[in-house]
């Protein structure tokens, strides 16, 4: 008996072992299995249990130990990791790893401790505390607030730890107890026709997902606050009362605490969610959940498209144009695609919603691939945002705002709402430029200028993550005469701070949001209604909902329009109508801004006028006789190197192999350097293939892939495959 095991190395194959020489367990494919290789200890996945190796028997090591009484993986989700190691070009070893969460990867021993859970003794209260001792209030408020048993688990993702948990039990407030009732009949799920009745819209939709038998793929596009949410309960309802499990992939910024809510309050099932912020044991327990059956409903990122589920119903994709889903280094391999293989695989309805669908889906819906729902109204009477665009050409700004936007933003407050302001620039200023010659301050490492911020004061490279003190004297010319040049977050909330004393103005951006936990503090407080100012980035701009939000400010409309890669037009147009659904999306009706430089651009006309679903057909007619994606498939082979021209003249050595195979239906365009050649210390370059014949594509890069495997060249030279790209670097 030979096992055949996958290991986390850069090397495109597998690994054959024998079992080990002690053991009571038979290895089956999914175990996972100790093995020595060279002088590391690893975990390795067993894929396969053969009967013979291409190597000689006696040249075989044994393995150390089977580590698992059971396969963690089916041989399904084996079959997924494998075609997405082939089709993304990725080492098969650590691509079938993927499927392993975290946790299981480090630790051998998988066996969980068992959960402790906490609730407030009775007669306990607040006034027990020292008004200073904020985190010890927060914990006991969240526990008196929950009412139910809550986990260690769950009040460390809330941020609390273990010192306030004995501080709480010395002071006899809090005590040990038994896990709350979960209440696992699926069945006793309310009856949602209870809440509201749906639209035509909503119900034609939750119809035809619902009617469908085995595999089919539904584009669900809905405009913001279509009720796109209620048409994914209800056809997570019907499975969960078939006793199936419901697998739903959102955006890592999409996973909020209110999303969570929202299905908490609508299912009374188990519900799960996996994302960046949780722990690899919490993450692992989601997972294992999953597997079990436990879980009747898993949230989460990209990566839980790899998670075993034991009843597999439905798969629903929210946000499904969302750049998020696709991993962008190591495996790189799109959520969204490998959704629908599961899918397919799995025989069962996949939903992919977004109010601004990707155009990828669009032609998928157009070509009949999928099956086009679409919402075109929002739920419950709420009306659609007003768009204007604000012509600044000729506007002299304030800090990069425009007088109407200042008087917009006034009359909002004084009628007692909310007013946002979108910038997608963190920091002061995007760059520091001395008065006297003229240059900007460059990072040393990348092709960019650093970013100014003041709080703290530093320069900051958005880039490679460099950050310097701000300097005393220009290094061109010795002059200490710097100004900022331009806007970005924190720029913009001092301006409106000074300019609208009496109310809060609230920044959110990666500098300002540290926590999770003090995000959701911060939301909570928005929400509560009182006017205020929102300056973000878009942090701001997705899943949220701020119901006292009626005015929506743009701030550089125009980024986008311009840009080099062929994609910026539709990632425009998504942010900005992303950022728009946050007006008015309750009884009060909504105003858009959007300060921009280009009023008469076609394209933004056609997006205020007709919508996106207009904007999009045109897109795509121009991708169309452009021979550009959607219409042809496109890989990209990525180089970087120390030195100038290294990686470029790799490539060319890539291109000279690549033109010898005589590929006619292959167009190749390059070597040219990226957009931003230099990027944290490294010369990049690339090599665009583009073709319509998708087969032909992967049988040319698999020969490729071997090729460069033995090419003794490659040493100084990092290089990867990057198939259907989202972003030119
Ligand atoms: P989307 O996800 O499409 O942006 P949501 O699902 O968040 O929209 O719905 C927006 C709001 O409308 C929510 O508060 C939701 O509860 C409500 N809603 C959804 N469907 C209906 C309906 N048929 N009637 C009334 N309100 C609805
Ligand atoms: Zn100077
Ligand atoms: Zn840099």
């Amino acid at each position: 008996m030979i096992l055949r095991v996958a290991l986390p190395v850069p090397i495109n194959q597998l690994f054959d072992y024998l079992p080990p020489n002690i053991t009571e367990i038979t290895p089956h494919a999914g175990m996972r299995v100790r093995v020595r290789f060279g002088p590391r200890l690893m975990i390795g996945l067993i894929v396969d249990v053969v009967q013979e190796s291409d190597y000689p028997t006696d040249k075989l090591k044994a393995a150390i130990e089977l580590l698992d009484k059971e396969s963690l993986i089916d041989s399904d989700l084996l079959n997924l990791g494998g075609w997405a190691a082939r089709y993304y070009q990725h080492p098969i070893g650590d691509a079938l790893l993927n499927l392993l969460p975290l946790f299981a990867r480090k630790e051998a021993d998988l066996s969980l401790p068992t959960e402790e859970y906490w609730k407030v003794c009775t007669g306990a209260s607040l006034d027990a505390l020292p008004k200073h001792a904020i985190k010890q209030r927060g914990l006991l408020s969240l526990l008196t607030d929950t009412g139910t048993p809550c986990s260690l688990t769950s009040l460390r993702d809330s941020g609390f730890e273990r010192t306030q948990i004995n501080a709480l039990i010395e002071k006899q407030l809090i005590e040990l107890c038994s896990p709350p009732e979960t209440n696992s009949d699926t069945r006793s799920t309310q009856p949602s026709s209870s809440f509201f009745d749906l639209s035509s819209e909503q119900n034609n939709a939750v119809e035809q997902i619902n009617l469908s038998q085995g595999f089919k793929a539904f584009l669900l596009a809905g405009v913001t606050g279509s009720g796109k949410t209620e048409v994914y309960f209800r056809a997570i309802e019907k499975q969960l009362n078939a006793g199936k499990q419901a697998l739903v992939l959102v955006p890592e910024i999409g996973l909020t605490p209110q999303l969570m809510a929202r299905f908490q309050a609508r299912f009374s099932c188990p519900i799960l969610c996996m994302h960046s912020g949780m722990s690899d044991r919490a993450r692992y327990q989601a997972w294992f959940a999953a597997k079990s059956g436990h879980a009747k409903i898993l949230i989460g990122t990209r990566s839980s498209i790899f998670v075993p589920l034991k009843d597999p119903g439905i798969l629903l994709i929210d946000e499904e144009h969302d750049s998020s889903l696709k991993q962008q280094d190591g495996f790189r391999y799109h959520a969204r695609d490998l959704a629908l293989v599961r899918a397919k695989q799995l025989q069962i309805p996949i939903v992919l919603g977004s109010a601004t669908p990707s155009l990828e889906s669009l032609s998928n819906a157009q070509a009949g691939r999928y099956q086009l729902l679409e919402l075109t109204q929002r739920a419950g009477g709420a009306s659609a945002p007003t768009l204007k665009l604000l012509d600044i050409r000729h506007e002299p700004l304030d800090s990069g705002l425009a007088a109407d936007t200042l008087s917009a933003i006034r009359s909002h407050l004084s009628a007692g709402n909310q007013a946002l302001v979108f910038i997608n620039r963190r920091g002061f200023s995007p760059s520091l430029v001395c008065r006297s010659c003229g240059s900007p301050v460059d990072c040393l490492r990348c092709d960019a200028h650093m970013t100014l911020h003041r709080k703290p004061p530093r320069l900051h490279c958005h880039h490679c993550d460099r950050q310097t003190p701000i300097p005393k004297a220009c290094h061109l010319c010795g002059s200490a005469d710097f100004h900022p040049s331009g806007s970005g977050t924190e720029r913009i909330e001092g301006r409106l701070t000074e300019l609208f004393a009496n109310v809060p103005v609230h920044r959110v951006d990666r500098d300002s949001t540290h926590s999770r936990t003090a995000f959701d503090r911060l939301m909570t407080e928005v929400n509560k209604g009182e006017p205020c100012i929102l300056v973000g980035t878009q942090m701001l701009a997705k899943g949220h909902h701020f119901p006292a939000v009626t005015l929506v400010c743009i701030i550089n409309a125009d980024a986008g329009l311009f840009s080099a890669d062929f994609r910026g037009m539709e990632r425009m147009a998504q942010l900005t109508l992303q950022v728009a659904g946050r007006a008015g999306r309750e009884n009060r009706p909504g105003t858009v801004l959007l300060q921009t430089q280009n009023a008469d651009h076609p394209l933004l006309q056609t997006l205020l006028d007709q919508g996106y679903m207009e904007f999009a057909a045109e897109e795509l007619t121009s991708r169309r006789l452009a021979g550009l994606p959607p219409y042809t498939h496109q890989a990209i082979i990525q180089a970087e190197a120390k030195k100038q021209g290294w990686a470029e003249a790799y490539l060319m050595r890539i291109r000279q192999y690549l033109d010898q195979l005589q590929q006619p239906e292959l167009m190749l365009s390059g070597p040219f350097p990226n957009q931003m050649e230099k990027r944290a210390g490294f010369f990049r370059a690339q090599l665009i293939l583009t073709t319509v014949n998708r087969q032909r594509l992967q049988q040319v890069l698999t020969e490729l892939r071997r090729w460069i495997d033995t090419d003794t060249e490659r040493s100084r030279v990092r290089s990867w495959i990057d198939v259907d790209p989202i972003d030119s670097y």
